[in-house]
């Protein structure tokens, strides 16, 4: 038994249940801890529960240690890095990655799963569900916040699939939340789940898919980067549900940045994915082009690594349209060479189909997501904010400024209005509190949660 760990924090020992795979810093297995794609840290305590009664254990444990912080992670992969933190306890549900299809096109899926391994695992099934771009993100992050994915405009978001979730709440109990059954955390973890507790098993709707789809690798030259993203939103807003596409762009300095389109048709006709894909083709001039049929699955196998260091500065913007004004700006920011990335991802489509104030996720009507990276510089930050008036929205999942502003650019009043008040009901100590906290005490009276 290790001794140090018997102890502790503060003296206080661990329970037997979590005793065992505890990890202190330096300990064999601890390094995997101390980095998340964007950012270092260096967590006092990681726990590293194995099924829900043991994130229950965990839970309780954290609410004893208040005076540190208390990380949350899924999949590592969160973008502000404070599943992670330094000096703090991190609950680790990693370990907790069920993959597991079920009758009547259902899955159910741990947190820990990574959406690489659920696409393989649904695809000899004919199955799918839109999660992201990047195979190696965890679920517990990416369905807890939204879900913006290649099939999005198709198929919506990931959340709008969720059919229920069992989460541990910050009084440490087990709850099952869906449409009949605590139906206002069910709307909260899908949108804002981090605030609420931690999710430990999700059952979501599949969507059926061939054995492959269209994708698309376009790079353009354009002469104006203003008129060519206006000209790419007009195009995205009128494609067929099946398009959705990613422009990445680069500072290239006076308005003449190539931008590289990744663009997937859900067809596994090449006829059809051709005619889908023709009108990009006269855009703009093309520096070069490839098109291919694959699997689904395979538009998201990337390298799972998490090298980050340092602090990771990135903002993001939902937009309804490509306006001149936005594009402006964008092209503005892009000569500046403040930002050394940025993305305009297709959200729209589908996303719209379901109503506003169904889910904690509020900006059904935007149909672009725009996501930079920026070094932290103040010209970066002040050519951001010059932006923010172009934006109805902001997607959590891309953004990592902190305060109240930044939770009134996540949602709408009204919804900040009840998330607030489930904030009061669900966790009115603030446990869970790390990444963009709804602070409980902003909420007006009412009464604790009965579980
Ligand atoms: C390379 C890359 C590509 C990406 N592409 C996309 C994309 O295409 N579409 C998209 O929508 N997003 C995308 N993202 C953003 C991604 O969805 C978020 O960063 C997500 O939070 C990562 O989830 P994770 O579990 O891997 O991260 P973690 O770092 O483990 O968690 C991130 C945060 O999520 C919360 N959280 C984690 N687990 C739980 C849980 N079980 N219950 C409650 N809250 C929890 C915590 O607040 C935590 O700080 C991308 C990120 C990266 C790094």
């Amino acid at each position: 038994m290790n001794s140090e760990l018997d102890h502790g924090l503060a003296g206080d020992p661990l329970p037997d249940s979590l005793v065992t795979r505890a990890l202190l810093p330096g300990r064999p297995g601890y390094s995997r801890y101390t980095a998340g794609f964007f950012r270092s840290a260096r967590p006092g305590l990681v726990l590293r529960p194995q099924s829900p009664g043991e994130v229950q254990d965990a839970v309780r444990y954290a609410r004893r240690h208040r005076d540190v912080p208390l990380g949350i992670l899924s999949g590592g992969h969160g973008i502000s890095g404070r599943s992670l933190n330094d000096g703090g306890i991190v609950i680790a549900v990693d370990a907790l990655n069920e993959i597991t299809v079920l009758e009547g096109n259902r899955a159910r899926l741990g947190p820990g799963a990574r959406w690489g391994d659920v696409a393989a695992a649904l695809a000899p099934h004919g199955l799918s569900l839109s999660a992201g771009d990047s195979g190696s993100v965890g679920v517990g992050g990416l369905a807890t916040a939204g879900g913006i994915g290649w099939l999005v405009r198709e198929h919506g978001l990931t959340i709008d699939h969720l059919r229920s979730v069992d989460v541990v709440t910050a009084d440490g109990g087990l709850v099952h939340a869906s449409a009949d059954e605590h139906p206002d955390l069910f709307w909260a973890m899908r949108g804002a789940g981090a605030n609420y507790g931690i999710a430990v098993s999700f059952e979501f709707d599949l969507d059926p898919i061939g054995p492959q789809v269209g994708f698309a690798m376009l790079v353009y030259t354009p002469d104006d980067i203003a008129a060519f993203l206006q000209a790419w939103g007009t195009m995205i807003e009128n494609s067929h549900p099946t398009v959705t596409g990613t422009l990445i762009l680069s500072p290239g300095g006076q308005g003449t940045s190539p931008a590289q389109a990744l663009i997937v048709v859900d067809a596994d006709d090449p006829d059809t994915v051709m005619e889908r894909l023709q009108p990009f083709a006269a855009l703009a001039p093309l520096a070069n082009q490839s098109v291919q049929l694959m699997p689904y699955p395979a538009l998201l196998s990337q390298p799972a690594e998490q090298h980050g260091r340092g602090e990771p500065h990135g903002h993001s913007g939902l937009a309804r349209h490509l306006t001149p004004a936005l594009a402006e700006g964008l092209a503005h920011l892009l000569a500046s060479n403040s930002s050394f990335f940025l993305t305009v991802r297709s959200a729209g489509g589908a996303v719209a189909d379901t109503p506003a104030d169904a889910t904690a996720y509020a900006w059904r009507k935007a149909n672009f997501l725009i996501a930079t990276l920026g070094g932290g510089s103040a010209d970066f930050e002040t050519r951001w904010t010059g932006l923010l008036a172009h934006f109805e929205g902001m997607y959590l999942s891309f953004e990592t400024d902190t305060g109240p502003g930044v939770l009134a650019r996540a949602f709408p009043p009204a919804h900040l209005t009840r998330l607030r008040t489930l904030k009061q009901a669900w966790d009115p100590s603030g446990l869970f509190r790390d990444n963009f906290f709804i602070d409980p005490a902003t909420a007006a009276p009412t009464h604790q949660h009965n579980i």
